[in-house]
């Protein structure tokens, strides 16, 4: 299934039938409830794209700006020049081999990961920070709300094709998520940024991650073990919550590694460091009471305790009043 973008499909309709915004986002909203919260407003916004004859998306020959490459697409193809190159990781135990690697791409409009899997990662060998490359056949995913390419079987990545010329690339774009109230937030998988006090946070948990592949390894006797790559000697991984408070409700905030990271503006080593001396966080958490916070993440319902929490994509502290006054006066 396709997942255009609330927005995008917002701007589709608006390019193609000459609306304004108020105008397409008063049918959204008729159609929501017309069919009495049985699609989400995604869901409506598409209906109402397919009444009004837009074209959401259009099969293209050839390669595809990285802004329109969204996941569910197979066979893509782009082009753009290397920005970054990640080491290929192998494994090799009693549970299997296997290599993955990671690149990302970038030209005017964004930037992408491209991921290759096993005998894909030989395709990956010779890359070099600058280089052009055109990918086809890539297939698009979606991971933790970020789109990527994962390369198969089928998939080809040509070096410095010829007569293919990428200028400026565009700066890492965050991911469009618009700023909503804790009120409103109730449609889990949604994309939003919410901006808060924080009013609590807790000691980061810490637990033991696979080397390889960075999922949990639980302790089995002596010894830490992966699903799928067996016996390992454990890396660590960590966790913090958090409650903000926007004034219309409170809301949990869930961090993984690298938005702790940037909650406590601590790098991975001293986060390593402070987990033998766990009152060092006392001090952290004083600090951080009563900042300003402000976060990207995927709106998640925990069963358990029946309530809206917000898994973090990327966490500000702090984050420049003139930027939030400049969004006040639009
Ligand atoms: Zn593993």
């Amino acid at each position: 299934m396709l997942k255009i973008p609330y927005e995008q499909v917002l701007e589709r309709i608006k390019e193609q039938t000459g609306l304004d915004q108020e105008a397409i986002e008063a049918k959204i909203e008729q159609k929501l409830k017309d069919l009495n919260g049985l699609v989400s407003k995604e869901g409506a916004a598409h209906i109402v794209a397919n009444e009004q004859g837009v074209t959401l998306f259009e099969q293209k020959e050839g390669p595809r700006k990285i802004n329109e490459v969204i996941p569910g697409i197979g066979g893509v193809e782009v082009v753009g020049k290397i920005t970054q190159i990640y080491d290929i990781r192998e494994w090799n135990n009693e549970r299997g081999s296997g290599k993955v690697g990671s690149f990302f791409i970038g030209d005017e409009t964004g930037s992408i990961r491209i991921t290759c899997w096993h005998d894909q990662t030989e395709l990956m060998r010779n890359l070099q920070q600058g280089d052009t490359v055109r990918i086809i056949n890539g297939y698009v995913k979606e991971n933790q709300g970020r789109t990527e390419i994962h390369l198969n079987d089928n998939s080809k990545l040509e070096r410095n094709p010829e007569g293919v010329e990428i200028g400026e690339v565009a700066a890492p774009q965050r991911q469009q998520a618009p700023r909503k109230e804790i009120k409103d937030l109730q449609e889990p998988g949604e994309i939003v940024e919410v901006l808060g006090t924080l009013v609590q946070s807790f000691d980061p948990r810490y637990f033991e991650i696979c080397p390889e592949c960075s999922k949990r390894a639980r302790a089995q006797g002596d010894q830490f073990v992966c699903e799928s790559h067996g016996a390992v000697q454990p890396q660590y991984g960590y966790v913090t919550n958090f409650i903000l408070d926007d004034g219309t409700g409170t809301l949990r905030v869930v961090a993984f590694k690298e938005q702790t990271q940037q909650l406590m503006n601590k790098t991975h080593e001293q986060m390593l460091e402070m987990r033998q001396f766990p009152e060092t966080f006392e001090a952290i958490k004083y600090d951080l009471l009563g900042q300003m916070v402000k976060v990207r993440g995927k709106v998640n319902r925990n069963e358990m305790f029946d309530r809206i929490e917000l898994m973090s994509y990327d966490v500000e502290v702090g984050p420049s009043a003139q930027e939030e006054l400049e969004r006040l006066s639009q």
